[in-house]
């Protein structure tokens, strides 16, 4: 290895070991200034720098598959008003720590349009955690027992954004529902949480057993919250139709 490589190697320029060569014959065909020469190396590797905290912030973001909002269908769930979605791609309702909760029956796009948000919130630099409720719960209740639960708290408290996918689809126990208020709390007025659920605000103390525990949990989700029903059928059934199957 050339001494060059070797340094930029040790010093982790690794944008610049990545482009050098090219940029030597650049810097050698368009009679290019020292000076010049510097400025582009250095740009590769701010540019390089950039790519990879982006590719590192979407892996640790978990989303199970790339969902956007110009994939959506909006003249088919006219519940959901396209500028509200646009407006929250912004990002803006993160840093005034707001909360978003998505209600509607399954294929109604609550995943879809979460995802989408998530992804939008990622590009504006923000940081974003794509779990289930469920697994988020099953999660927490192993950190108990292996005494790792503060650790995870932590993991589900410091993202900017949190999106917990399908709430209400299991009913929690008495001590998950401590778990899922302690998260809920923490992030109260700091962080933004996104929730999807196939239940209206009503029918959350079925979720969440204890009565006391479920209003506490939702004056704090709604307290700054947009919410958004989806009144419409499944997507997955109009296309179903429209295949003809
Ligand atoms: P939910 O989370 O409400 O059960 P999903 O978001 O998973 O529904 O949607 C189911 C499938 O249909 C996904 O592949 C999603 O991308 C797609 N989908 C749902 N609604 C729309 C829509 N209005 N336009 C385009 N695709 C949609
Ligand atoms: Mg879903």
């Amino acid at each position: 290895m050339s001494t060059t490589l070797a340094y930029l190697k040790q010093f982790r320029l690794a944008g610049i070991a990545k482009s050098l060569d090219l940029r030597l014959s650049e810097a050698a065909a368009n009679n290019l200034s020292h000076r010049e020469f510097l400025d582009i190396l250095l740009e590769d590797e701010k540019t390089n720098r950039e790519d990879n905290r982006r590719k590192k912030l979407y892996s640790r973001a978990k989303f199970p598959v790339q969902k956007h909002v110009s994939d959506f269908d909006f003249s088919f769930q006219p519940s959901v008003k396209k500028q509200e979605i646009l407006h929250l791609a912004t990002g803006a309702f993160i840093p005034k720590g707001e909360n978003i909760v998505f209600v509607g029956q399954p294929g109604t796009g609550k995943t879809h349009l979460s995802i989408a948000i998530g992804l939008r919130a990622l590009e504006h630099g923000y940081t974003v955690l794509f779990t289930t409720a469920h697994d988020m719960i099953i999660s927490l209740q192993a950190a108990r027992a292996d005494h790792t639960y503060k650790k995870k708290i932590e993991y589900y408290t410091t993202p900017d954004l949190l999106i917990l996918d399908e709430l209400g689809y299991k009913t929690l126990t008495a001590t998950t529902v401590e778990d899922f208020f302690e998260i809920v709390s923490k992030r109260y007025e700091k962080k933004s949480t996104i929730i999807t659920s196939n239940k209206e605000f009503p029918a959350w103390d079925t979720i969440f057993f204890d009565k006391t525990l479920t209003t506490a949990i939702i004056d704090r989700i709604i307290h700054h919250c947009h919410t958004i029903i989806i009144t419409g059928e499944s997507y997955r059934f109009q296309n179903r139709k429209k295949d003809g199957q």
